[in-house]
C-alpha cells in the first residue's frame, strides 16, 4: 500500500505508475494497486527528479520590493560596493527576501538550493541570519545549503575571516571564496584562508571565479593544488570559471583534464556576455557540472525567474546544443549535477530514492525544456508542495 500514487506518468519514455511511501519512491511499474493511496493522475506528463538550484544568492533579491533603478557600470567592484551600501538604504531584509525567492523556486520545481550569502564587515552576519531563518522556516519543503560568501573581499577586509569562521560555527554549510587575484590582490592569502576554514570546519568549498583567461587559469591551478594537498576531491566547486571559455591554445583541454582528475566540480549559468566553460567537453572529461540562476532581480541585474528548466534551455543555447541527447545532458546538470555537488543522498528516479520530484507536461525531456510549461506537480519527500505552477507554501 502506498501513501501516494502518480498514475500515468512518463518515466524513461514509458507510461507507468510511481508509488510513494514514507517520502520515498517505493515502486515504479504500470498498474500499481491504488487502494488506500491518494492518486494524482499525471495524464502522460513527464517525471523528473527535483530540480536543483545549485548557485543563487537568496539574500539579495528585490522580489516584491519597490523597483530600484540600476545605473551601474559593468565593473564587478562597483556592483559589490554599491550593493553592500544600498542593501540597508533600500531596506533589504534577507529573511523576507530569501523566503520570497524560495517560494518562487518551489513553484518552478526546485527541491534543493545552494545559496551564497554575503558576509562582510559592514553588514556582519545579518544576511546569514536572515537566510538561516528562511532555511528553518521551509526545512520540510526544500533543502537549503548556505555558503558563507566573502563578497566584498576576505584578505583585503580585515575581520571578514573571523565572521566567516563564526558563520560556519553557527551552521553555514560551505566555505565561499571570490576572485583571489582581482578582488583581494592576494591569491595565496585568500585561498589559504578559504582552505584553512574548510579544513577546520570539515566543510566543502565553492569559489566564485570570474577572472578571465590566463589570470583565471592561474587562480584555478592554485585551487587545484590546494584541493589535492588537502585531499578535498569531491568537495570543491568553482563557480563561473569564465577562464575555461578562453581559446584552447592556452591549454584549456589540459586544464579540464586536471580539474577532472582533482575531483573539482564546475558551476555554469551559461551567461551570454562572457566566455563560458565548454559544457559537453567538461562533462566528457568527467567533471561534475551544476548550474543555477545566480543573482536574481537584485542590485546587480534585473533578470531571472528561478526556473532551472529554463536554465537548461539557456545552457543549451549558450553551448550550441541542439540534439535531444545533448539537451538531456543540460537537464542532468540542473538535476543530478546539482545533487552531486550538494551531496544530496538518495536522489533520483529510482526505487528507494527520496520522492523529490517534478511532474511537467512533455513527451520527453527536450520538449519540456523547449516549451517550459508550468510545473504540474512538485513533490518534496512525497508531499505535494506546488501544483499547476503555484507553490502551496506562503511567502511573506
Ligand atoms: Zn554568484
Amino acid at each position: 500500500m502506498f501513501d501516494l500514487v502518480l498514475s500515468n506518468v512518463r518515466v524513461d519514455r514509458a507510461i507507468t505508475d510511481v508509488g510513494i511511501s514514507n517520502g520515498r519512491i517505493a515502486a515504479i511499474a504500470p498498474g500499481l494497486d491504488h487502494t488506500g493511496a491518494v492518486v494524482e493522475d499525471c495524464d502522460h506528463a513527464l517525471l523528473l527528479p527535483g530540480l536543483v538550484e545549485a548557485h543563487t544568492h537568496l539574500d539579495k533579491t528585490l522580489l516584491g520590493m519597490d523597483w530600484v533603478e540600476n545605473t551601474l557600470g559593468p565593473e564587478i567592484r562597483e556592483k559589490i560596493d554599491n550593493e553592500r551600501q544600498m542593501k540597508r538604504v533600500v531596506g533589504l531584509d534577507a529573511a523576507r527576501q530569501s523566503a520570497r525567492q524560495v517560494v518562487m523556486s518551489i513553484a518552478k520545481g526546485s527541491t534543493a538550493i545552494r545559496s551564497h550569502v554575503d558576509i562582510d564587515t559592514e553588514n556582519g552576519l545579518a544576511d546569514f541570519e536572515g537566510v538561516s531563518a528562511t532555511r528553518s522556516r521551509y526545512s520540510d519543503v526544500i533543502d537549503i545549503d548556505i555558503v558563507a560568501f566573502p563578497q566584498s573581499g576576505l584578505v583585503s577586509r580585515k575581520g571578514t575571516a573571523e565572521l566567516m569562521d563564526e558563520a560556519l560555527r553557527q551552521g553555514a554549510d560551505v566555505v565561499g571564496g571570490l576572485d583571489p587575484c582581482s578582488i583581494d590582490h592576494d591569491p595565496k592569502g585568500h585561498l589559504d584562508l578559504v582552505f584553512d576554514l574548510a579544513v577546520k570546519h570539515a566543510k566543502p568549498i565553492d569559489i566564485h571565479l570570474h577572472e578571465p583567461g590566463e589570470l583565471g587559469m592561474f587562480s584555478f591551478r592554485m585551487i587545484l593544488e590546494r584541493t589535492r594537498a588537502h585531499g578535498l576531491s569531491g568537495k570543491v566547486t568553482v563557480s563561473h570559471a569564465f577562464s575555461l571559455g578562453a581559446n584552447d591554445y592556452l591549454g584549456i583541454s589540459r586544464l579540464l583534464d586536471e580539474i577532472a582528475a582533482a575531483g573539482v566540480a564546475l558551476m555554469s549559468t551559461g551567461p551570454s556576455m562572457v566566455p563560458v566553460p565548454p559544457l559537453i567537453r567538461a562533462l566528457d572529461a568527467g567533471i561534475t557540472v551544476c548550474s543555477g540562476t545566480d543573482g536574481m532581480r537584485d542590485l546587480w541585474a534585473p533578470f531571472g525567474n528561478a526556473d532551472m528548466l529554463e536554465r537548461a534551455q539557456i545552457l543549451s543555447q549558450r553551448n550550441n546544443l541542439s540534439q535531444d541527447i545533448e539537451i538531456e545532458r543540460a537537464v542532468d546538470v540542473c538535476t543530478y549535477g546539482g545533487a552531486k555537488v550538494m551531496g544530496l543522498a538518495d536522489y533520483g528516479l529510482a526505487v528507494g530514492a527520496f520522492a523529490d520530484l517534478v511532474v511537467v507536461a512533455g513527451r520527453n525531456v527536450t520538449e519540456a525544456v523547449v516549451t517550459l510549461p508550468p510545473r504540474k506537480l512538485v513533490l518534496k519527500r512525497g508531499r505535494v508542495v506546488a501544483r499547476d505552477g503555484q507553490a502551496l507554501v506562503e511567502a511573506p
